[in-house]
């Protein structure tokens, strides 16, 4: 075999020519007389237990006895060049990494010779000189290898030592963890820190297997993307293994492969770790407050639009978290009524601005309101990159907000604005017809039996049938027709018209709608309304004006019977101004004795003779003239004027009782005073009445009072106890217009009155109408059941009369038997 040796690496110097001639002998005997003997030396070397213990799992036995075994025939095979030194280092080089000691060679080369000695031995049995210049010659080769393998051992060693030692240095102060990792997760180094963070004593993780003490489920994902990609970082969680109830750490892992390992073999996988547990607190903490404080945070870069939200805000805005987010995504959830604000707010802050905006936001079925703030960040030039802000969620404020609104602006029964708020809006309507050229129709609505219905039905009821009236006219309506709630039982549509048909045809239709019965009661409920009407332009340019011309009409529909619609006319407005200038001078008259008694008789219509009188009231005003009380009493009543007429007149027909009945006359006939609704519904009256009357210098007893029976209908308990009172005083009474109201028989029974008083409209008509006698003769039987008295009024004819007194009614009172006449022409005429 050819010795071919590379001039840099001249053969080994220590063996001479003759040794290498010696040792190529000795190759070819143990190779003709021991075959097998190297592989022999090779398999007693690998079976030691040293040779076990460092033996790397993964390396065969087959295979690394084939190395061993060609390491042992290169010895004396030769040649001694670049290759056999390469053999040598690369021996060395494997020890270090394996960490076998330099010893284990020694123990190699024993069995070597173990093997080798005894079969040189035999095949040189006969030259023993021989022999032993072959044993000298392997000896020097043997001392040679050893030295050179050593060598090679202690360089690798000293190479990969300062390198670990520097590790060490840099990284036993870093205050990351920090672990360098076989690439099968054994520990190579650990630093203090690591250490720290897992809670394991100082020391106890180096040239550990890192599962011992680790779950490494998430550092083997981690370690097969490192060998990929080079560097990896990943936030995962470390668990201790058997520690199932030890705290879980959340780190961030940085890992990344050392190429240039210590013993030049496989990468080391480097391993840092940062501590989350802080950050994760501060994060957790931040979100606890952003949710407790309802602040979400978001962030937006605007190259992508892409925008980043805080889990708070995502609830805020329910946004799925899990569902990336832009800001035209979130923008096609904004209210339609706020897109345009949010929209300048952002083009604002695109161009510097702070961004500020209060808007609502649907998605999905939850509307919120929410005041997004933030600022944007620009580059060199200018322009925006990213922003960043907060969400603060104003629901409740707005909606605390809308419910003091609801209650300054909407009834709160109905839920329709209220009289304040519906003008402002029928303002708004009427401005926009003004200016569009369009007419509009305001209706007045009153309802016409709600006072009846709360009185006999109770309030619970009233209300219900506001609510139900709301909600049908409500349902007639357009969307951009107006319906309010203006009083009790007043409410206000305002329209948009072509002409006063289109009116007539909506206040046709709520008439209806009104008419019909509320719930299933018997006898049903039925509300009614009466509606006025007036129309913009022509009736009015304002809405106060317009609803007053409305107002006025509907008096009108009132005075109708109900169930009435009437439009605005010019004399309502007169005849408005009439009864203002009537009130005024009416308050005037009488608190300066303006006003006058003039008594009409009562006769018995058995005896013909006088029984009683009837004061009333006359006022001829300077500058008006003479005035009805058909017309003032009824102004008195509205405008609160009445009490103090009545007390008036109490109090002038007593005195007049007194003069009439002096020391030395016969005692006047009974006077009978009128006596109103507001009068009966006065709880102090009776005691009132009677100190009237004694100051007046006349008895209770010679005063009669005349309540009308729709005075007593309007709050019958009432106006009995006051009754009552009355009759307890002394007053005698007489039901007044009896059959104008809807007295029941039963109510009259209870009711302490003496009399009933015919109305004179059914004595008018007696004659003619066989209806108006049925009545008549009714009232009658009725009276003489109750043992009441009864008094017919405006009798004006003997034959009125006469089938008066055939019917069996005691008194009469009328022109047929005098008018109401002044006291002085009474006494004249009447008195004795
Ligand atoms: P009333 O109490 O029903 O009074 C009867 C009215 O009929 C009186 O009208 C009287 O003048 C009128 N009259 C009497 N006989 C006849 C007749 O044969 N034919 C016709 N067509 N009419 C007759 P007057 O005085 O104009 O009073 C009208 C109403 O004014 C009264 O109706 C009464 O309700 C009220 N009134 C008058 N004075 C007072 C008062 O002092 N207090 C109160 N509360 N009301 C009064
Ligand atoms: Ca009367
Ligand atoms: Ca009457």
């Amino acid at each position: 075999m050819a010795h071919v040796n590379s001039p840099e690496h001249p053969p080994l110097h220590t063996l001479a020519a003759a040794d290498l001639s010696l040792l190529q002998r000795l190759h070819q005997q143990l190779l003709q007389n021991c075959p097998g003997v190297f592989q022999a030396a090779a398999k007693h070397l690998l079976q030691e237990p040293i040779s076990q213990a460092h033996r790397p799992d993964d390396a065969s036995e087959t295979q690394l006895q084939q190395l061993q075994t060609a390491y042992f025939t290169s010895l004396t095979e030769g040649p001694y060049g670049e290759g056999y030194r390469q053999s040598r280092d690369q021996m060395g080089l494997a020890m270090a990494r394996l960490d076998l000691p330099p010893s284990w060679l020694a123990e190699a080369y024993r069995h070597y010779l173990q093997t080798v000695l005894p079969c040189l031995v035999q095949a040189n049995a006969a030259h023993p000189d021989e022999l032993l210049k072959l044993m000298l010659a392997l000896s020097k080769l043997l001392m040679h290898d050893m030295g050179l393998t050593t060598d090679a051992l202690q360089r690798h060693r000293q190479r990969a030592s300062p390198r670990l030692g520097s590790y060490g240095a840099a990284f036993a102060g870093l205050p990351c963890g920090t672990l360098v990792l076989t690439p099968d997760l054994n520990v190579v180094f650990a630093n203090p820190a690591v250490e720290s963070l897992l809670n394991l004593p100082a020391g106890s993780l180096l040239g550990s297997a890192l599962h011992d003490w680790l779950d490494v489920t998430p550092l083997i994902t981690l370690a097969e993307q490192v060998f990929q990609q080079n560097l990896v970082c990943e936030t995962l969680t470390l668990c201790r293994s058997g520690h199932p109830q030890a705290l879980a750490i959340p780190v961030r892992a940085t890992a990344s492969l050392l190429r240039d390992a210590p013993d030049g073999g496989e990468p080391h996988l480097l391993l840092v770790f940062e501590d989350l547990r802080q950050q994760t607190r501060l994060t957790r903490d931040l979100l606890n407050a952003q949710a407790v404080a309802s602040v979400g945070t978001w962030q937006i870069d605007l190259a992508t639009d892409v925008m980043l939200l805080s889990a708070q805000a995502c609830s805020i805005l329910n946004w799925p978290e899990d569902e990336v987010c832009t800001f035209q995504g979130l923008m096609e959830h904004i209210h339609a009524e706020d897109r345009e604000s949010v929209e300048k707010a952002w083009q604002a802050a695109l161009n510097g601005a702070p961004f500020r905006v209060e808007h609502r936001i649907q998605i999905g079925q939850r509307l919120r309101w929410v005041e997004a703030r933030g600022r944007l960040e620009y580059d060199a030039h200018g322009q925006p990159l990213k922003g960043h802000g907060t969400l603060l969620d104003t629901s409740e404020r707005h909606l605390a907000a809308e419910h003091l609104q609801r209650l300054a602006f909407y009834d709160v029964l109905t839920g329709l604005p209220n009289r304040t708020h519906g003008l402002v809006l029928a303002q708004q309507m009427l401005d926009r017809c003004e200016r569009a050229g369009r007419q509009l129709a305001l209706l007045f609505l009153d309802l016409d039996r709600l006072q009846e219905i709360n009185d006999i039905l109770g309030h619970a009821m009233g209300d219900h049938v506001l609510r139900e009236v709301a909600q049908r006219c409500q349902a007639l309506l357009c969307k951009d027709q107006l319906l309010a709630r203006i009083g009790g039982d007043e409410f206000m549509v305002a329209c948009e018209i072509d002409g006063l048909e289109d009116a007539r045809h909506i206040s046709r239709h709520l008439m209806h709608t009104l008419a019909q019965p509320i719930g299933t009661a018997t006898p049903p409920v039925e509300v009614g309304v009466s509606i006025g009407m007036a129309l913009f332009p022509s009736q009015g340019h304002t809405v106060e004006e317009l609803l007053k011309h409305a107002d006025l009409a509907m008096f009108k529909a009132k005075s109708l019977g109900g169930g009435h619609c009437q439009l605005y006319e010019q004399q309502m407005s007169e005849r408005l101004h009439r009864r203002n200038t009537l009130a005024t001078r009416l308050a005037k008259a009488l608190s300066r004795g303006g006003l006058h008694l003039h008594y009409q008789p009562k006769i018995d219509l058995h005896s013909g003779r006088l029984t009683g009188l009837e004061a009333l009231a006359r006022w001829d005003d300077p500058e008006l003239g003479p005035i009805s009380p058909g017309e003032f009493v009824p102004v008195a009543e509205e405008r609160g004027l009445i009490v103090q007429l009545g007390d008036w007149a109490l109090h002038e027909a007593s005195r007049q009782w007194a003069a009439w009945s002096g020391p030395a006359l016969r005692p006047a006939p009974p006077i009978a005073v009128n006596v109103s609704a507001a009068q009966m519904s006065d709880e102090s009256f009776p005691d009132r009445a009677t100190q009237l009357v004694r100051a007046a210098g006349a008895r209770p007893e010679a005063i009669e009072l005349e309540i009308t029976e729709t005075a007593m209908m309007l709050d019958p308990e009432r106006a009995r106890r006051v009754a009552s009172q009355l009759v307890a005083a002394g007053f005698n009474l007489t039901l007044d217009d009896f059959g104008t109201g809807y007295a029941s028989m039963a109510q009259l029974k209870n009711f302490p009155v003496g009399k009933l008083k015919i109305d004179m409209s059914f004595v008018r008509d007696m004659l003619r109408a066989p209806a108006d006698q049925a009545i008549v003769t009714a009232v009658i039987s009725m009276a003489q059941a109750l043992r009441l008295r009864t008094v017919a009024e405006g009798v004006e004819t003997p034959e009125q009369a006469r089938t008066l007194l055939a019917l069996g009614c005691d008194e009469a009172q009328g022109y047929h038997y005098a008018p109401a006449l002044p006291p002085r022409l009474l006494a004249a005429d009447w008195l004795p």
